[in-house]
């Protein structure tokens, strides 16, 4: 490490992503991308992008991006902001709603990122543990003393919270700030929690491209709540990087709000594979929690989470292993297409 690295930054533990493997070619279901390209639309868009504009600055306040958004979930752009990938748009919250040395509390087991930027900004980290069972109890989230944050669906479990246990929480921690991250909501039977945006002005919902819009590669996120907790983020956004948003990922973003049916029929299409492979592994005998996410949380009766990732690297497959407490029993297995899912199958059929 270099000698000029401050105290905090030799001290800190960044995000491990999952492998983006240069090396051969694997089938890749290790970091929940989607099997389908974006839509038609956005590749024309792409297609049909003047890169002689690209001179010029992007637009800022994200003007029709944020109008499109608010069109597509019946809010006003006042309501929407709009980030650089969902990771953007949670480490601006991070910023914005805490001072340093503040609480923020979330499940011991759920997306790796919350601890990373607690860390980074100065907070304590408050983890509550999930049961038994890996759900979440809403009740040792009432009255608390700090800021909330909840995956829903969770990673890496794909449990899902119903928007009216969420509207509890909302209630029983009036005057704290609870960020539901929905990166995996398009997958859900209908779980989201947007609708309460209107009535809680302690709610923040924040979702991504990356998953359901198969556009990982362009790093697109967005941010819904009250107008005031919007203008929070963008207060931050001004004082870090106004053009957090380039031009052509403006582009494709508004054909991809504009091609919502395409993206609900491939989301479709993954829970339909998703239920056929959660099948298939609880005829072999394994665990499987009941994910409403692109991935299935699975835990074989025979070998550990670690041998599994292991040998299923050997036979060409990458899937996410956590090396942590709870989890090591574990595999997650994000949904591919159908073709990849059976190669999976048949691999895990000589391994086991
Ligand atoms: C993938 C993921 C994100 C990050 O999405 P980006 O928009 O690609 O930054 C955020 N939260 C959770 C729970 C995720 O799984």
């Amino acid at each position: 490490m270099s000698r000029f690295l401050s105290r905090a930054t030799a001290a800190m533990e960044p995000y491990t992503p999952g492998e983006q493997p240069r090396d051969a070619h694997y089938i890749k279901l290790n970091t929940n991308e989607s099997p389908y390209p974006p839509s038609p639309e956005v590749i024309a868009a792409i297609a049909a992008f003047d890169a002689g504009d690209l001179r010029l600055y992007p637009d800022p306040a994200a003007t029709e991006f944020r109008h499109v958004a608010a069109g597509c979930y019946s809010l006003t752009p006042a309501q929407v902001f709009a980030g650089g990938g969902s990771d953007e748009v949670l480490a601006y919250a991070f910023m914005a709603f805490f001072d340093r040395g503040d609480k923020v509390y979330f499940p011991d087991i759920t997306y790796g990122f919350y601890k990373v930027y607690a860390e980074l900004f100065g907070l304590k980290s408050a983890t509550i543990p999930l049961k038994e069972d890996f759900t979440l109890n809403i009740r040792d989230y009432f009255g608390l003393d700090g800021n909330i944050f909840i995956a829903n669906p969770n990673a890496p479990t794909g449990i899902c919270l119903d928007a009216s246990e969420i509207e509890e929480l909302l209630r029983k921690n009036p005057d704290r700030l609870v960020v539901v991250d929905e990166a995996y909501v398009d997958f859900s039977n209908g779980k989201s929690c947007l609708r309460l945006i209107d009535s809680y002005d302690n709610l923040l919902v924040v979702q991504t491209f990356s998953k359901s819009r198969g556009l990982a590669g362009m790093r697109l996120g967005l941010g819904f709540g009250a107008p005031e907790l919007i203008g929070g983020l963008e207060r931050i956004k001004y004082s870090f990087n106004p053009y957090n948003i380039d031009r052509v990922s403006f582009a494709a973003g508004v054909a991809a709000l504009k091609s919502g049916e395409y993206m609900r029929e491939m989301a479709g299409k993954i829970i339909k594979t998703r239920e056929r492979v959660r099948e298939e592994l609880q005829k072999r005998g394994f665990t499987v929690l009941p994910s409403e996410a692109n991935f299935l949380f699975a835990k074989s009766p025979y070998i550990s989470g670690g041998k599994l990732y292991e040998s299923l690297k050997k036979n060409g497959i990458l899937v996410r292993y956590f090396d942590k407490e709870r989890l090591r029993g574990f595999v997650r297995v994000t949904i591919g297409s159908d073709e990849e899912m059976d190669i999976f199958l048949d691999k895990l059929g000589d391994i086991q």
